[in-house]
């Protein structure tokens, strides 16, 4: 049998600020043929993500850089339709790093099962999934809540922030989110139950956070970087901590990265930046899963995915991450 077509994205160019059609090339290959331990994964949903802006940049970072030539890195669900390992049969599902692709020959030993009769397989890729981790993990073991305290996120309607607010509810702490326009915070609020949120396109972000934080800022989860970060610092609590999860309004940056001018809040402040990667959490993932699946399950967490259809419009999809268009995580529907 001739091996299906498999569409794929590859990296041809390093952008410059925002990511251009042109630094992608769209090619149509044979699926690939499997070795020895290996699995033919046909992907359902395709991640799309802030840090694959990063991956894109020839620099040092917690993975190496997507080289140019090579398949854009995703994360992804899809089905196993053929196997050459013994753990793995046809008709499994599978999540795993499967790339920009309709079709990925995985090594069996780096893919997940998953198990589409318990939830949808979107939810694998956003709330039991990597964003998932990364809010459970950077919240709780970095961040520490205490009931009562106050914790802030930004990007709060967006993947990681709607979890991170509402973890925080369910661990007894006040959650105040950022987003931008009035219909993310509104949502932010009404249907996720944050205490407040400012709609920091609209309004003055400090006098914004003021009114919301009364006592100040127990917990900063950043997600975006540059100004916010700034007047977060500004309203810290005496042993805050600031996580630092993200920086999405740096991502594109042609001129170096704004770092924070009010880090001297940490040292009067005797608090605490720490920067925080979830693919460290990985041998813990199986608690996160556990208690993120249990308040799904009893419905006090909510998850909410912005599914795009067709893999031909991955740059253009991408692009929203950065614009605020997508409202809920990103991913695209590749089947
Ligand atoms: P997301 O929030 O679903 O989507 C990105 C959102 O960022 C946009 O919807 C937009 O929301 C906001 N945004 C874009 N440009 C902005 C700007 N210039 N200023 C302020 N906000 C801006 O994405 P996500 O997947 O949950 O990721 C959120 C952050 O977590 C990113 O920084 C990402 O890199 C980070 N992250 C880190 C880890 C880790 O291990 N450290 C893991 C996963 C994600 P608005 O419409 O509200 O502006």
């Amino acid at each position: 049998m001739n091996a299906p077509a498999n569409r794929q994205w590859k990296l041809t160019a390093r952008p410059v600020g925002l990511p251009k059609r042109t630094d992608f090339t769209y090619e149509t290959a044979p699926a690939p043929e499997l070795a020895d331990g290996q699995i033919l994964v046909r992907n359902h949903y395709i991640s799309l993500d802030p840090a694959m802006r990063g991956w894109m940049n020839d620099v040092r970072s917690y993975v190496p850089p997507i080289g140019l030539g090579e398949v854009m890195r995703a994360g992804a669900v899809g089905e196993v339709v053929a196997s050459r390992s013994p753990d793995w049969k046809e008709g499994d599902f599978a999540h795993g790093i499967f790339n920009m692709q309709d079709y990925a020959a995985a090594d069996a030993t780096a893919a997940q099962k998953i198990d589409p009769s318990l939830a949808p397989l979107p939810l694998y890729l956003s709330a039991l999934g990597m964003p998932g981790m990364t809010a459970y993990f950077g919240l709780l073991d970095v961040g520490n809540p205490q009931p009562g305290q106050t914790v802030v996120v930004s990007a709060a309607s967006g993947a990681v922030g709607a979890l991170v607010g509402q973890i925080a509810k369910i661990k007894g702490a006040r959650a105040v989110g950022l987003a931008g326009g009035p219909e993310k915070c509104r949502y932010v609020t009404e249907q996720l139950g944050f205490d407040a949120c400012i709609d920091y396109k609209n309004e003055n972000i400090g006098r914004g956070l003021s009114a919301a934080c009364p006592k100040g800022i127990d917990v900063y989860f950043d997600n975006v970087g540059g100004e916010i970060l700034d007047l977060c610092l500004a309203r810290i609590t005496r042993k805050a901590r600031v996580i630092i999860c993200g920086a999405i309004s740096q991502y594109n940056n042609t001129e170096p990265v704004a770092g924070p001018k009010n880090y001297l809040s940490l040292l009067v402040n005797n608090a605490r930046m720490e920067g925080f990667v979830v693919f460290n959490y990985a041998n813990r993932y199986a608690e996160g899963v556990r208690d993120m699946g249990t308040w799904l399950h009893q419905g006090r967490l909510k998850s909410k995915e912005d599914i795009v259809n067709g893999l031909e419009t991955f740059p253009e999809t991408l692009l929203k991450l950065f614009t605020g268009e997508n409202f809920g995580k990103l991913m695209i529907k590749a089947i």
